[in-house]
């Protein structure tokens, strides 16, 4: 299906609101358009509802054309606008591969927009005759997170591929742990894929999950609709500078990943060692998935010694599991002595 026929028809007819700071963008010296209070506070003024200086930073270090930027309060916005752009309450449905990050449903439940689930694999790959054969012209979005919250592993390039080559809708890859996995973005498709959204964020690896910022990259007509529909100042002034700041420190990001692949490998070992763990399940993000013998009464001794995780124990495929987010070293020693003291 093309662009055009998969975007609700509203969507494609609608004319955005317009802000005055999208109707005039030059530098004048005296700002009467916007009805703001004229004496400088620092945040006074509306911010650049397009954030270019912003996206020309993240352009650079991503090797991406800022055109093919879109900045949403978190990458749960663009997933709430992608929604709202393609599908049709009562009528259209996304597709999503549990176990999976749980927004992409609740997203679509606020829509009123159906979800088809087509289950990963036993290994928690995507099963793709599943997923085309699931594929109608109402199936309009097919959500992918690699790596795989909560599983962590990273799908099969192979499979990816075919999913991009041949499911008829729009295909949202969810690269919020790419910082963790040891491949390239699918980022650098986009040029070939006109219906491919590649999500990222800066709250996991870059330390600012408080700041709210999630990126979507995707050719210019998908960047157009999400601009579109966007509330016209969704990225306040404050996130603008702070994102600014931090994506001038990537060595300081670096650094973290560094420490953090490191510890997740450690804890990895350690908790295979423990009597009462199964299996560690390989993790390409920054938290391990552990299949034991009783999670539940894990989850509560670790809740009692302070230490809180997440109980995953009842999610499709994820039975017996808990999710550990690696920590800081002093922090997984806590977990760790914690969970000898059970064995
Ligand atoms: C944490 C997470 C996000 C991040 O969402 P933000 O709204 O950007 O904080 C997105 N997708 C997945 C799979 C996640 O686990």
């Amino acid at each position: 299906m093309t662009l055009e026929q998969l975007v609700r028809p509203n969507v494609r007819l609608l004319t955005p609101y317009s802000s005055a700071r999208s109707e005039y963008k030059g530098q004048a010296s005296v700002l009467l358009d916007a009805n703001e209070n004229p004496f400088e506070t620092g945040l006074n003024r509306y911010p650049d509802p397009l954030q270019w200086q912003l996206k020309a930073r993240l352009g650079e270090l991503k090797g991406c054309a800022p055109e093919r930027i879109f900045l949403g309060n978190g990458s749960d916005e663009a997933i709430d606008l992608l929604v709202r752009i393609f599908c049709e309450p009562r009528q259209d449905s996304i597709i999503i591969l549990p176990p999976t990050y749980g927004m992409y449903q609740v997203a679509a439940d606020i829509a009123d927009v159906g979800i088809v689930a087509v289950p990963l694999t036993e290994g928690f790959q995507p099963d793709v005759p599943a997923i085309l054969a699931a594929a109608s012209a109402h199936t309009k979005i097919l959500f992918l997170c690699t790596p795989n919250n909560p599983t962590g592993n990273d799908f099969d390039p192979a499979l990816v591929q075919r999913l991009l080559a041949d499911f008829p809708g729009i295909v949202v890859i969810d690269e919020a742990y790419i910082d963790f996995a040891r491949r390239e973005s699918y980022l650098s498709r986009i040029g070939q894929h006109d219906k491919l959204v590649v999500l990222q964020t800066l709250s996991k690896a870059w330390g600012l999950a408080g700041l709210r910022l999630g990126i979507a990259f995707a050719a210019e007509p998908i960047i157009q609709l999400l601009n579109k529909v966007k509330p016209p100042y969704n990225i306040n002034q404050l996130t603008q500078e702070a994102a600014l700041r931090a994506l001038g420190a990537t060595a300081q990001k670096d650094e973290w990943v560094h420490t953090l692949l490191a510890e997740r490998a450690r804890l990895s070992q350690a908790l295979e060692a423990l009597p009462y763990v199964e299996q560690v399940y390989p993790s390409h993000a920054n938290y391990l998935l552990v299949r034991m013998a009783d999670p539940v009464g894990v989850y509560q001794h670790l809740v009692s010694a302070g230490v809180i995780v997440r109980d995953r124990s009842r999610v499709l495929r994820c039975e017996g599991c808990l999710r550990i987010t690696v920590g800081r070293p002093e922090e997984n020693e806590l977990l760790l002595a914690s969970l000898a003291a059970l064995a």
